[in-house]
């Protein structure tokens, strides 16, 4: 077991129906054994998350093989509105691209810079916690003055924004195919993140 992650973050699903969502894609997981119903808090490291779903006995069948003895780790749920980011820290994505006219607006402009120009950042900062607050956040297209919600903006670097995730805790990475189940069965858009913490 390792701090290594597989995340799958649902897109689209609103804060209120995460939980309902969440126990529908459980139940399907648990009725192929691939969690389990038990909980451990070991290996867990989702921020305000304690305890995850203990991998089961046939978890191998939706990962990559990394040998018999490989022990995954329990299955975080992490319910409400929050920004997920792909790996170590809480680095800003380095783009942001307008619903609207799908141009890029350049947050980190690497590699002439490594940290977020804090003056285009702060209107999506903004954005992203008044909609962790209340639901609803919005932002200017600095190129056609187009006002979006926050949560249509889509960023690079696995930036994700999501009221529901599935953090795999030391996991090998997930199999193409269970990844298009899950999303077929979640029945909205997802991001997938393969990380270390
Ligand atoms: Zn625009």
């Amino acid at each position: 077991m390792g701090d290594f992650f597989e995340r799958i973050v649902d897109l689209e699903v609103s804060a209120a129906d995460a939980g309902a969502a969440a126990e529908r894609m459980l139940e399907w997981m648990a009725a192929r054994g691939w969690v389990l119903r038990e909980t451990s808090a070991e290996g867990v490291y989702t921020r305000g998350v304690t305890e995850g779903f203990v991998a089961g006995p046939a978890g191998a069948e939706i990962a990559d093989d990394w040998g018999a003895d490989w022990i995954s780790g329990p299955v975080a749920v992490v319910l409400g509105r929050r920004a997920h980011h792909p790996g170590q820290g809480e680095v800003e994505p380095s783009g942001a691209v307008c619903p609207s006219c799908r141009a890029t607006t350049v947050i980190i402009d690497y590699p002439q810079a490594w940290e977020a120009d804090p003056v285009v950042w702060q209107p999506f900062s903004e954005a992203v916690e008044e909609w962790e607050r209340t639901g609803a956040g919005a932002v200017r297209c600095g190129r056609c003055a187009t006002v979006s919600p926050v949560t249509d903006w889509a960023w690079t670097d696995g930036y994700a924004l999501g009221a529901l995730s599935f953090d795999f805790w030391g996991w090998p990475p997930l199999s193409d195919a269970f990844v298009a189940e899950f999303v077929a069965r979640l029945g909205h858009r997802i991001e997938h993140h393969s990380g270390k913490a």
